[in-house]
């Protein structure tokens, strides 16, 4: 752990949207997350005058925000229903993190924040897997999926509040997310499944469509699809008949050759089965 180093960003309180970037090394890291400076507030229920900070990396200049998210170099995730510390820090304890309570934390009601720094920062698109994949292990608070998240600075309200951290640096090698395939986020798997769902066959090409209004205009075309259909001639030579109907499929659609009567075909079942259609419908049923 001698060159690593992180950059995030830093607030000095929830109204100013501008950071200052920071680079920290581990050690750097560790002090800033795990002392709680005494604050007095004049509210301590109104914590929006604390420093902040973001594992979100931003472009010079750019205000606090998604659209403007370049990278994120730490999961962070918190912790406010009654989860111990303990059973976060061990399912976390591959890599180095710190864990810190928090400003409204009390011994009875536990809230804490966990800070697992990346090997290397990854890019904001890549941040809903992350978190799932890091909510997956330790269920949190689902209000910090955001990447712009930006979450208050370690602080106590009054001297001997409690307040615990803890520093975890045995690992050697930090948590590396690079081309790492992490699961889609649920999100995700429903979009795709949407993307995936198979559609109704489309019969409107415009071939089709082309072919579709020969069939019901050209005397021709229509004494053609008597081979292509499986039908016959009638005895007068003025009709198709015995094509197999896609209703009923007895040998009993017929059209006339002559469009002007009927452009389209029917069964001649007209009680049992009625069906009526477009000759192109009977292509291949033949
Ligand atoms: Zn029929």
């Amino acid at each position: 752990m001698k060159t690593w180093d992180i950059q995030i960003s830093r607030f000095s309180d929830a109204w100013h949207p501008a950071p200052s970037p920071l680079v920290l090394d581990w050690g750097g890291l560790c002090s800033l997350m795990s002392s709680a400076p005494v604050v007095h507030l004049r509210d301590p229920s109104d914590k929006r005058p604390l420093p902040l900070w973001s594992p979100a990396i931003y472009k010079a200049g750019a205000k606090r925000g998604l659209a403007n998210v370049q990278g994120v170099s730490a999961v962070v995730l918190d912790f406010d229903d009654g989860t111990p510390i303990a059973t976060v820090h061990e399912v976390w304890a591959s890599w180095p993190h710190i864990i810190h309570t928090s400003w409204s934390h009390t011994p009875w009601v536990p809230k804490f924040r966990l800070v697992v720094p990346l090997e290397s920062p990854r890019p904001a698109e890549e941040w809903p897997r992350i978190w799932h994949w890091a909510n997956s292990r330790t269920p949190s608070d689902p209000a910090c999926k955001d990447a712009s998240r930006a979450y208050f600075l370690p602080a106590i309200r009054e001297e001997g509040w409690d307040f615990e951290a803890l520093v975890w640096d045995e690992p050697s090698r930090f948590l590396d997310l690079r081309g790492g395939e992490l699961p889609e986020t649920p999100e995700e798997a429903k979009r795709r499944l949407i993307a995936n769902r198979p559609r109704p066959r489309l019969p409107a090409s415009k071939e089709r469509h082309a072919k579709s209004d020969i069939l019901k205009t050209d005397e021709n075309a229509r004494r053609d699809a008597v081979e292509r259909t499986g039908a016959k001639v009638s005895a007068d030579g003025a009709r198709a008949i015995n094509a197999t109907c896609p209703k009923c499929s007895r040998a009993s659609v017929y059209w006339y050759f002559s469009p002007g009567s009927m452009a389209g075909c029917s069964c001649k079942h007209r009680n049992s089965c009625g069906w009526s259609g477009w000759i192109d419908q009977l292509e291949g049923m033949g």
